[in-house]
């Protein structure tokens, strides 16, 4: 380890200084600052980091654009009937883009209102409290390390002929057909979209099913939902090599000999890595894991002093607001006299923005058998057609289910997948987090006609 003693100008001394000016790093910074402290936050590309310019923002919009879509589905049964419908992918980009350059223009006015720096450029470390960027020196008495992460890119022949889901929000046109690889939330979402707005989509997933970590009920009502009226659901399908045809066309190679294209675009959502390979971490006392998450405890603290690391870089649950409760309680644990804050990291509700959307919040019921053994589980489930779609041909399933443990039934799974269960879950996840009962959920008058109204009436 080298700490090369720079001489840093006084003005370059920060109380906080952030690394990476995305969800976790702008709300830790914000929130140091608020509490006195001279802060900083720098940012190598755009502010806002992956949540704002290539994650939730971007793909909420298309999954807007795809609800708007669907509802022209429903409109003839409603008694609408709409003529020479246009779709346009640019159209919708562009709207998506301009309400993006609106947010970074209001994260740049809340972080000059509360007096944080920007530094734009590259931070390296170059001793255990000072980093460079542009050639300049900073240094800070705390430093949190918030770089978040990069997609990966499987090592098959021909892979780069594909995009991942950066390149998914740089489309301007629509593709006609579209591949996408992968498992989780990004490759469910994407391919939902480009679904749902008219590109013709194979979702290729390795195992039996995508999503195979959330509750049974969830990932196989979306299997059900996709064979029925979604995209082309590939399974026990890993990808051998991609070839680009002379006409620009790719075809997907896969292990079992089967071949899935022509498409005109292929998306990899295989997963994503920390971004913390070229951050000087050598010249700290900072540690990663074999897999290059940095290594933090309970408190964001890293294994060298005066250096955290949040969000996405931890290998912990990659979500922006576990990104920005992580910051905000570091900070309030460092500047506001509250020693013993830090984020819980369970009971951590989420969505996955399917078609139809999907909510959990707690234990599976395979993860509550496990630890409170099966004889102390009792699972409620609840299976109804969205009056929503009920109306009209295209009905689809909605499914909940609770999971409650112990002779008191305390809930401690919430799932489910359906109509609305994206706005749904937050207010069940505050009373999980509060150690509601089962009794606790029936005492409440349910709302009607809703779908929310069965997680308070399941017998
Ligand atoms: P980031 O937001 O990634 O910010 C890190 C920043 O650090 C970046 O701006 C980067 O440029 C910068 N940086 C990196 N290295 C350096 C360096 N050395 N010097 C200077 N700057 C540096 N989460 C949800 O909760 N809901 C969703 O709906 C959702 N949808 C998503 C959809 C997609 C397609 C993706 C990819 C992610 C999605 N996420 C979602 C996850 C969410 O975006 C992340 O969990 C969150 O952004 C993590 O915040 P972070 O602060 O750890 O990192
Ligand atoms: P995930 O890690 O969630 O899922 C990727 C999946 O792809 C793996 O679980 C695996 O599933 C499969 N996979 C892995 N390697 C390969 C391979 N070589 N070939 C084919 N399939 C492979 O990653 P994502 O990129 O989807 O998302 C990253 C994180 O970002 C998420 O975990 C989530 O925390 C966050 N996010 C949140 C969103 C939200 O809140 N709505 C939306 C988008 C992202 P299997 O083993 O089953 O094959």
């Amino acid at each position: 380890m080298t700490d090369r003693q720079t001489k840093v100008h006084a003005k370059n001394h920060y109380d906080f200084l952030a690394i990476g000016g995305g969800s976790g790093g702008i709300a830790s910074a914000n929130r140091a600052a608020m509490h006195g402290a001279k802060s900083a936050i720098v940012e190598a590309k755009a502010l806002g980091g992956t949540c704002v310019n290539v994650g939730c923002v971007p793909k909420k919009a298309m999954w807007y654009g795809a609800q708007v879509a669907e509802a022209f589905k429903y409109a003839p049964d409603y008694g609408f009937t709409p003529q020479n419908v246009d779709f346009s992918w640019s159209k919708l980009v562009e709207s998506r883009e301009a309400y993006i350059s609106r947010i970074h223009q209001s994260y740049e006015r809340n972080l000059g209102n509360n007096k944080v720096d920007v530094i734009e450029g590259y931070a390296r470390f170059i001793g255990k409290n000072t980093i460079e960027v542009n050639g300049e020196c900073y240094s800070a008495d705390h430093i949190v390390i918030a770089t978040g992460g990069y997609p990966i890119i499987p090592d098959v022949p021909g892979a780069e002929h594909g995009i991942d889901s950066d390149g998914f929000f740089e489309l301007t046109e629509q593709p006609k057909r579209a591949a996408v690889v992968g498992a989780g939330y990004i490759a469910v979402e994407i391919a939902g979209v480009f679904d749902a707005l008219g590109t013709e989509t194979h979702l290729v997933v390795r195992k039996h099913k995508p999503l195979r970590d959330f509750d049974d009920l969830l990932s196989d009502t979306l299997v059900d939902v996709m064979r029925e009226s979604g995209p082309t659901l590939h399974t026990h399908s890993t990808p051998k090599s991609v070839e680009k045809l002379a006409s620009g066309e790719l075809l997907l190679h896969l292990e079992n000999d089967e071949t899935i294209g022509p498409v005109d675009t292929l998306v990899w959502a295989i997963g994503r890595a920390s971004a913390t390979g070229d951050l000087g971490l050598e010249n700290t006392n900072v540690t990663k894991d074999e897999k290059g998450n940095i290594k933090t405890d309970k408190y964001q603290n890293t294994t060298a002093k005066g250096i955290y690391a949040l969000g996405d870089n931890t290998g912990r649950l990659a979500l922006t607001p576990v990104a920005i409760q992580a910051g905000r309680r570091l900070c309030e644990r460092l500047f506001n006299n509250k020693p013993n804050e830090f984020l819980d990291y369970t009971n951590v509700p989420t969505v996955v923005f399917s078609h139809p959307p999907i909510g959990t919040v707690g234990m599976t019921e395979p993860q509550a058998q496990e630890i409170y053994g099966e004889q102390n589980i009792k699972v409620y489930t609840s299976s109804f057609t969205a009056m929503y779609s009920a109306l009209t041909q295209h009905r689809e399933p909605t499914k909940m289910k609770l999971v409650c443990a112990g002779p008191e039934e305390r809930v401690v799974g919430i799932h489910g997948i359906g109509f609305g269960i994206d706005e749904i879950l937050q207010g069940f996840a505050v009373a999980l987090k509060m150690g509601a009962t089962k009794a606790d959920l029936d005492d409440t008058v349910a709302i009607h006609p809703t779908s929310a109204e069965e997680f308070v009436t399941m017998r």
